[in-house]
């Protein structure tokens, strides 16, 4: 597969392939890239439940009122079919989508995946485009690896995505020494059906599994650099809690800071106001025009009603205070299957593209 170019308007939208097109995170992906000027999705893959039906009569469609019409007749193919996209957008379970993303790329393919086997590959960009679009340079070291043109960037786990946009400007202005983070997670996060219901309503689970080592391992990664040919993670502490709470969408994090750099909240407020990345220079179709929001009034955010700030795609800041233990604390949101997901790779994929690493 050759190097792949911004297309003109009017002109052949580039291909993209959906794995795991019928859950979560891959209705997102279907339900975003409607109408999107670059790409399209011309081709679908789900399990073996799913592979040779339509895609209306695989999927339990429920992140909008209908699928859009494009893609509700394409068929759903399985995990060992050709694909034919160049681009490869992947919401597959972490069991199946190590081997099936490391085939794809070494086919030629560009990935961008949600599942967490590459997040830490000695190669691999964990990316959040504001953030670190720097550990791109990684893709050299990875296709040479791979001996080919295609490569996998992949996202963070939701939770780290939404507590990396505020921590990113606070690392650079500020200099974060220490973070702990306790995160209120909705049910969507989980996948389709995900928690049995009956043990979330009414109810807080206190435990989501490798879920906080996550958090603190890829926080690290991605705020860290891409040095002397190696990834060199941020080296302050990350300390997570995660719990399951019964919000149909939106992560809810509470999260306190120690800095380096001694900072009044005014100053903390304005750095994240302040905080602009590549997709923003750039006026990426899918990009925020605030990847940070702050909300001012004392009881927000709050999932119902901040999780679409920027169409989903911000994480929203709010009750910033003095910690008696750390320096700061505040209350962080972002919406767990755009920002978090779907949305964060389209993102990377349209930064790749408009930076010409595709
Ligand atoms: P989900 O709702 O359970 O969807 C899983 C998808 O993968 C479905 O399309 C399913 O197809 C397909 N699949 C399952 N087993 C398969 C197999 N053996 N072969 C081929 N396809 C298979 O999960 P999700 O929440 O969308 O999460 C997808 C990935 O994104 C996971 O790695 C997850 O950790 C990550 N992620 C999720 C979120 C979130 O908020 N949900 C956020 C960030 C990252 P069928 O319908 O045919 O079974």
């Amino acid at each position: 597969m050759s190097s792949i170019a911004v297309p003109p308007a009017g002109g052949e939208k580039i291909g993209v392939a959906v794995l795991g097109a019928t859950g979560a995170v891959g209705q997102r992906f279907i339900q975003l890239l409607e109408g999107h000027p670059w790409f399209a999705v011309r081709e679908l893959v789900a399990s073996d439940r799913s592979v040779g039906k339509a895609y209306a009569e695989a999927a339990n469609w429920l992140v909008s009122p209908d699928i859009p019409p494009d893609v509700a007749g394409l068929p759903v193919k399985g995990l060992d079919a050709r694909l034919e996209s160049p681009v490869v957008v992947s919401s597959l379970p972490s069991d199946v989508a190590g081997n099936v993303e490391s085939r794809l790329a070494k086919e030629g393919h560009r990935i961008f995946s949600n599942a967490s086997n590459h997040r830490m590959g000695a190669d691999v960009p964990l990316m959040v485009a504001e953030v670190n679009p720097d550990h791109a340079e990684a893709l050299h070291t990875q296709r040479k690896r791979l001996g080919s043109e295609g490569f996998i960037i992949t996202n963070g786990n939701c939770t780290t995505i939404t507590l990396v946009l505020p921590l990113a400007p606070l690392h650079r202005a500020f200099g974060v020494e220490a973070v702990i983070v306790t995160s209120l997670q909705a049910a969507s996060g989980a996948g389709y059906p995900g928690v049995p219901s009956l043990d979330l309503i009414d109810n807080v689970v206190p435990y989501i599994g490798g879920e906080e080592e996550k958090l603190q391992s890829e926080t690290a990664k991605m705020l860290g650099g891409w040095q002397g040919g190696q990834f060199r993670p941020a080296p302050f502490p990350v300390s997570a809690t995660c719990t399951r709470v019964p919000v149909r969408d939106g992560h809810t994090e509470s999260v306190s800071v120690r800095l380096r750099a001694k900072a009044s909240g005014d100053e903390l407020i304005a750095a994240w106001r302040e905080f602009r990345g590549r997709p923003q220079e750039l006026n990426l179709p899918s990009a925020p025009k605030h990847a940070v929001i702050v909300r001012d009034e004392q009881d927000r955010p709050q999932p119902n009603r901040d999780r679409m700030a920027e169409h989903g795609m911000a994480s929203v800041v709010g009750r910033l205070r003095p910690c008696p233990i750390l320096d700061w604390k505040f209350v962080v949101l972002g919406h767990n299957t755009i920002r978090g997901a779907a949305g964060a790779s389209i993102l990377n994929a349209e930064l790749a593209l408009a930076e010409g690493w595709l």
